[in-house]
């Protein structure tokens, strides 16, 4: 029987299939570190709303530049799972508010915000065995990464599950508004210039449209065995 060394895991895909809370899964029964990097954007963007350089659809963006090298976003670990900090301040909740998702996908089309990111992700990646969702994790951010999976569902079962979580949070909106953000973002991040969405040539595909969570986690185990041999693991929690 072996472990899983520490290795770095990719997971890329299009916007809410679920990678973060597949991503944290998997962070969780096999030891690693999750780093979340669509929050660091969410943060630039909210960093940016809260500094009046976007708003009524304009991103003033030589000033939001402007302001990145005094940006302190850094991930706290608490209560067992990896948060988003501007300074001293928690931006969890913040940086997934309706006014965010909207400008997210432009702001993080900027080169110079991706070299930010890309920068503070390496930096929080130092000590390995990792596990980080994006966009362009496996393609730009981690190319070596050791095992890559691409992420998909149908956009209306993904709309469907964003809406939902946003009416749990108390936000008022439709999902005729989240699908058409969604299909949105799809396509600004698999048509910008900076490193698109798009699957790596060595990633594997998770079509999670029909799948439950824990379907996921079998998934994934299975593949980790078929790559680092029979695995002790503690027995699944979920
Ligand atoms: O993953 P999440 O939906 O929170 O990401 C928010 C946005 O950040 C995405 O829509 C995308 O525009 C951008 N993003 C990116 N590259 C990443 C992660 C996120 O461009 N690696």
């Amino acid at each position: 029987m072996s472990t899983i060394p520490d290795i770095i895991i990719a997971v890329d895909g299009y916007s809410s299939t679920g990678k973060s809370t597949f991503a944290k899964l998997i962070a969780k029964e096999f030891s690693f570190l999750y780093l979340d990097s669509g929050a660091m954007y969410r943060g630039v963007t909210l960093a940016g709303i809260e500094a009046g350089l976007i708003a009524e659809g304009k991103i003033d963006e030589e000033k939001l530049v402007g302001i990145l090298d005094g940006l302190d976003l850094h991930f706290r670990q608490e209560e067992g799972t990896t948060l988003l900090y501007l300074g001293e301040r928690c931006i969890e909740r913040e940086i997934r508010g309706w006014d965010v998702s909207q400008y997210v996908s432009p702001v993080s089309a900027i080169p110079l915000v991706r070299n930010y990111v890309d920068e503070r992700l390496h930096s929080f990646s130092e000590g390995g065995r990792v596990i980080m969702d994006g966009r362009d994790i496996g393609t730009t951010v981690f190319p070596n990464a050791e095992v890559k999976i691409f992420m998909t569902a149908d956009p209306n079962v993904r709309a469907q599950r964003r809406y939902d979580e946003l009416v749990a949070k108390g936000e008022t909106t439709t999902l005729e508004e989240v699908l058409e953000n969604l299909r949105d973002r799809d396509y600004r991040d698999s048509h910008r210039e900076v490193s698109p969405l798009r699957q790596a040539d060595d990633a594997f595909v998770m079509d999670n449209t029909h799948m439950t969570l824990h379907e996921e986690v079998v998934w994934m185990l299975g593949l980790l065995q078929g790559r680092f041999g029979l695995l002790e693991t503690p027995g699944l929690s979920c």
